[in-house]
């Protein structure tokens, strides 16, 4: 496995590579047991029985963070013997259906006999040999065969495919995350942890408005997250008193960015408790009335911690694509009723005037009912699937 963006950070390289063992080690967990190490900016996973399920540790690790690609490999002792035979072994099925192929070598083991092109040419002899209808093509070949001469085996493996990129979850501080049962806001938790963010998630419900099954379609989403994101500390804060209040007393067409503001100081409340230094919202230019520059002004003026969107600059159809790709897009379009959609005026002030919202807040008194909201908070572990 080769290691991403960790090998620019210079110093803290050390201990971004301990937080990235860390993660794939724990996600492996359940897969077998598995020898996690680092060498040379590589990463080795090795099974060390003949139990340890190799499908499993290779989809669990292809969701990594902080790995830019992996290839399964096939181990051999360092005799150029057994080095020509696995090959021919491991990358039987490529090789046969190939025309063309080259050989490169890695030799790290400097003990090792044979110099690396001593080596590729060795094993393209063989494999030329053994695969009649293979010949070499050193610049546009349909099959790199890689070997690793390291220092206790030697390796033999096919393409390397792209792992999640990123940088390690845990290295980036952590966050929280507004999440609804919607498309837009795991993806844009995703993307934060991708960018090596520990997520807490927050999430408002109204029942009996909103139903059970709609807090569990959200735990559902969180889980699909988890899967690259780890373990994901769930929040839920009942709003039903806040929002029936808002919509009873405050100007209706202000009701909808009144609401968001309360959203936020809730989630900055539960952020502080929790530990997360900033926020994260799923919202995107222009996507609906609320999320308009001067909506999203009115809103962002009761934070004080950064509000991150990464989806600010979206289209619709990108959030889309990433969703499918984590496999959140299913489950996001179950049609669960929503705390924002129930209450949502007929005109929504696209353009809201901070004085005017912060004069029809004053109808309630927003304080003390998410002060009582937070109180009964309810807190629980997501971990992936
Ligand atoms: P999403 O697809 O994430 O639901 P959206 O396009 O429906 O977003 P809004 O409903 O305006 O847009 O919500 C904007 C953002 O506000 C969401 O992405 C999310 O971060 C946050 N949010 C909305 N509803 C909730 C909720 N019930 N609980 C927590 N956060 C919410
Ligand atoms: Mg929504």
């Amino acid at each position: 496995m080769k290691l991403g963006e960790i090998a620019l950070k210079g110093l803290n390289r050390k201990a971004f590579e301990d937080v990235l063992l860390k993660n794939i080690r724990r996600r492996l967990q359940d897969a077998g047991d598995f020898s996690v190490s680092s060498r040379q900016s590589t990463i080795y996973v090795e099974p060390k029985d003949s139990a340890a399920d190799l499908d499993l540790a290779e989809e669990r690790v292809s969701k990594v963070f902080g790995v830019v690609g992996y290839a399964r490999a096939g181990v051999c002792e360092k005799d150029l013997a057994a080095i020509c035979q696995r090959a021919g072994e491991y990358l039987s099925e490529e090789l046969e259906t190939a025309s063309t192929f080259k050989v490169e070598c890695k030799r790290s083991d400097k003990q090792f006999p044979y110099k690396s092109p001593e080596v590729s040419a060795e094993v393209g002899h063989h494999l030329l040999e053994q695969f009649p209808n293979l010949r070499v093509n050193v610049h546009h070949p349909d099959v790199i065969v890689r070997v690793e001469v390291r220092e206790r085996y030697a390796f033999v493996h096919g393409d390397t495919r792209p792992g999640a990129g990123g940088i390690p979850v845990g290295t980036g501080g952590k966050a929280a995350v507004l999440i609804s049962g919607g498309l837009d806001s795991p993806v844009a938790a995703w993307m934060m942890a991708k960018r090596g963010v520990e997520l807490t998630a927050v999430h408002f419900a109204s029942p009996p408005y909103t139903s059970e099954l709609a807090r569990e379609k959200v735990r559902r989403l969180l889980r699909k997250v988890a899967e690259y994101a780890g373990r994901i500390r769930f929040v839920t804060v009942n709003l039903t008193r806040l929002q029936e209040e808002i919509r009873d007393k405050c100007p209706q067409e202000l009701s909808t960015v009144i609401l968001r503001r309360y959203m936020l100081r809730g989630a900055q409340r539960v952020a502080q408790e929790e530990g997360c230094s900033a926020l994260v919202t799923g919202e995107s230019l222009g996507q609906v009335a609320s999320q308009t520059i001067q909506a999203i002004a009115c809103t962002d003026a009761v934070a004080t911690m950064p509000v991150f969107r990464p989806l600010i600059g979206a289209d619709k159809s990108e959030i889309v694509k990433v969703a499918y790709q984590i496999g959140t897009y299913d489950i996001s379009i179950e049609p669960y009723e929503d705390c924002c959609t129930i209450f949502t005026p007929k005109h929504p002030r696209t353009k809201p005037i901070l004085h005017f919202v912060e004069e029809g807040e004053q109808a309630i008194d927003g304080e003390a009912l998410l002060e009582e909201a937070l109180a009964q908070m309810e807190t629980e572990w997501v971990y992936p699937q």
